[in-house]
Parts: structure tokens; sequence; C-alpha cells
């Protein structure tokens, strides 16, 4: 499986775009329940409004809503990317964080979210657990139910830490590509000869 998933995405990588640790958490923020797409669109609008971590500590959280509007879950984005801010300031002395329990602990980040910038922005090894992350590992069998701390677990225990970031953009690339949560496209799918295909009722 190792090398199926290396020989079709050898490059899978985190494709949102930031020029800093501060920018990826926000685009990380952002990216719930949308495409990296998106938020990379929104990540150039907000650019040209504020530059640098202390801009958006600065910002009250309905202005930043408003710069974010077209995006779902904005009033709860916004919020978290302002405590956020402000936490960072506050006790990291403006630098983000670039271990994994300080990033989970501050707030608006999530173990996901605080995984993708522990793992993206640092190379700190990480399983960023997404719902494409959680789907496959279930159909292949490695988990019960698709549940995040489940689905982290089972890849930490399978594969040399030095694989989790680069394996979950494969996984990630795979359900995108694949393994979608309607009727996957397994008859196309590198890892459909070792896969066991738990909870598929109705693939193509
Ligand atoms: S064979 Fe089907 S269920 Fe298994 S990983 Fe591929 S697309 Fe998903």
């Amino acid at each position: 499986m190792d090398r199926a998933l290396a020989t079709h995405w050898p490059a899978a990588a985190c494709e949102l775009l930031a020029t800093d640790p501060w920018e990826l958490t926000v685009a990380a923020i952002l990216s719930a329940r949308t495409t990296d797409t998106q938020v990379n669109k929104v990540m150039a609008t907000l650019g040209e409004h504020l530059v640098g971590i202390d801009a958006y500590a600065r910002l009250e959280a309905d202005a930043l809503q408003a710069l974010i509007r077209r995006l779902p879950l904005h009033g709860q984005k916004a919020r978290a990317i302002v405590e956020a801010a402000r936490a960072i300031i506050r006790h990291h002395h403006g630098r983000v964080p670039e271990d994994l329990a300080h990033l989970a602990a501050l707030p608006g980040l999530g173990r996901k979210t605080a995984a993708v910038v522990a793992g993206n922005a640092f190379g700190v090894p990480a399983v960023a657990a997404d719902v494409h992350v959680c789907r496959a590992v279930r159909r292949l069998g490695w988990i019960g139910e698709e549940q995040p701390r489940a689905a982290e677990a089972a890849l930490r225990a399978r594969f040399a830490p030095a694989r989790w970031v680069r394996l979950c953009h494969q996984l990630i690339r795979l359900g995108r590509d694949h393994c979608r949560r309607q009727r996957p496209w397994c008859s196309t799918c590198p890892l459909a000869a070792t896969c066991p295909r738990q909870g598929v009722d109705d693939a193509r």
C-alpha cells in the first residue's frame, strides 16, 4: 500500500498557500468545510488588508468576519483566528509554537488543525486526520468507525513518523480522486488489490 501511494502521489503536499507559520495557521482554520482553492482566494484577499500576526490580534472578530464572509462558518472562524493570534502573542512571544501539544492548546485550533501547522510549517511528524483520511482508514479496515483519534492512532501505529505528513496528503488525494464518500471509484483505485472496502456498499 505504501508503494502504491508513493507511486501515484509522490509529491502530494499541502495545497494551502502560506508564506509563514501564522499564515498557514489562518489558512488551516479557514479550511474547515470548504476547499483549499476557496481558502487560497480568501487568503489572497486577507493579504491585501492584514500583514502579520499583530494585525490579526488587533482586529475585532466582526471585522475579520466581514473579510472572510464568503466561507462557511465565517463567524466561528473569525473568532478562532483572532483568539489564536492573541494567545500566541500572550503566551508564545508572537511566534507560532512548533510543538503539537502547544498548537492544539490554542483557542480555535483542534488537533487536526494543529497537526497541519506542525507538520507543514515546521516539519514536525504529525497526523492530520481530516475527513478524507478518516474515511480511507476505515475502508482499509484499520478502524471500525470514522473517528479522527482512532484514525490518527492507526496511522501512527502502522507508519514511521517520517511518513506521517506526506502520508496524510496522499490519503487526501486518494479520497478526492478515488475514495469518494458516495460510490468510490474502486475500479481505478491503486489500493484496490489489497483494500477490503470495509463499509462500502456501492462502488464504481
Ligand atoms: S479500493 Fe475503494 S474503498 Fe478501498 S481505498 Fe480504493 S476507493 Fe477506497
